[in-house]
This record gives structure tokens, C-alpha cells and sequence, in this order.
């Protein structure tokens, strides 16, 4: 696959970011978006639910987890808090699951990116 070196404005040809993750049908000219802008993900991806969308193109991502406490043999709930760049192209809503990629740091607090929308019962 070539890759052009030019940014543009205009839409382009979507990129496969690989691991499994499949390209949105929609297009956009995010330039932080990682299928139609130009930006890597690596590193981590994280599971969620989208609980914010009040900043422009940012969401809140929260992912709860459990975590075993060896004194009472029982496990504890614990969350966590992601703001994640959110590229026009995915169209997300707050209440949807959404899978975040690790990025570079895009602003002081965010270094996450959502790469997929995740439709009923997937
Ligand atoms: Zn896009």
C-alpha cells in the first residue's frame, strides 16, 4: 500500500490500521484521525463506554474493572477515565462501547484516540 506524504485537506482513501479493526464507512478530513488523517496508534487499546461528549471532538471513555483484595478473598470494582480524540468519521453518542488506541499525546490529556464503534450485541 503506498502512502502518500502530502497532507491535504481533501478526504482521502481510508487507511487499514490493522489489529482487527475494521474501517468506518463514513469519511472525514480529521487530520487526528487515524483512518483518514494522519496519525499512528500503538500501545494499548482499551474497551469502554463513552460517558462525555462535552468537549469539542474529545470524549470520556470509562472502563470499569475488577480488582481482587487478597484480605477478603472478594474482588472490588475499580474504574478508569479516558479522555479520547474522537474523529467525526465514527459519529459517537454518549452511552455508546467504543474501543480507544494509544496514540502520541494529542493535548495535555489526551493520548487516546477512538478507532471503533461498537454496534448492539458485538
Ligand atoms: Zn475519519
Amino acid at each position: 500500500m503506498a502512502r502518500k506524504a502530502s497532507v491535504e485537506e481533501t478526504p482521502r482513501e481510508a487507511r487499514d490500521i490493522g489489529m482487527g479493526i475494521p474501517v468506518p464507512k463514513e469519511t472525514c478530513s480529521d487530520a487526528k484521525c487515524p483512518f483518514h488523517g494522519n496519525l499512528p496508534v500503538r500501545g494499548t487499546l482499551i474497551e469502554g463506554v463513552v460517558v462525555s461528549r462535552k468537549m469539542k471532538n474529545t470524549v470520556v471513555v470509562e472502563r470499569e474493572r475488577l480488582f481482587y483484595v487478597k484480605k477478603y478473598e472478594r474482588y472490588e470494582k475499580r474504574k478508569g477515565r479516558y479522555p479520547a480524540h474522537c474523529p467525526p468519521c465514527l459519529g459517537v453518542e454518549v452511552g455508546d462501547r467504543v474501543v480507544i488506541g494509544e496514540c502520541r499525546p494529542l493535548s495535555k490529556t489526551v493520548s487516546f484516540v477512538v478507532v471503533q464503534r461498537k454496534e448492539e450485541g458485538e
